[in-house]
């Protein structure tokens, strides 16, 4: 009997010598064979893979990102950072005191000023 192979199309002859469930051209098994244009239409839409595909980039690059983190919070570059920021701010805090501190001595230099001037007058000085 005559059986043409859904796969390659090719038509078995009597003097082929495959068993007769499977296309002696390319090997297939007749019955296991599934059509490819089917499986195309099942797996292969370009619209919705696409868009799934974007999303699977946009969460490997955003697990990316987080896995580096504790590289970058360990590296030395983010150690000297954070350091150059705590000094900086450690350096406005006292900068900050020191002016509060010189006002405070400014606004005393003018109580004691107040204070001894009945002292020279009484003294003429
Ligand atoms: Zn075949």
């Amino acid at each position: 009997m005559e059986k043409t192979c859904p796969k390659c199309n090719y038509t078995r002859k009597s003097t082929d010598y495959a068993p007769d469930y499977e296309c002696p051209s390319c090997g297939v098994i007749y019955s296991k064979f599934v059509p490819r244009d089917t499986t195309k239409q099942v797996t292969a839409v370009p619209s919705v893979s696409s868009v799934p595909r974007r999303k699977v980039l946009i969460i490997a690059i955003v697990i990316i990102a987080i896995a580096g983190i504790p590289f970058l919070v360990g590296s030395k570059w983010f150690r000297n950072w954070k350091e150059a920021v705590v000094v900086t701010l450690q350096r406005q805090e006292l900068e900050a005191k020191r002016r509060v501190a010189i006002e405070q001595y400014k606004v005393d230099i003018e109580q004691y000023k107040v204070d001894i001037e009945p002292i020279q007058q009484f003294l003429d000085l």
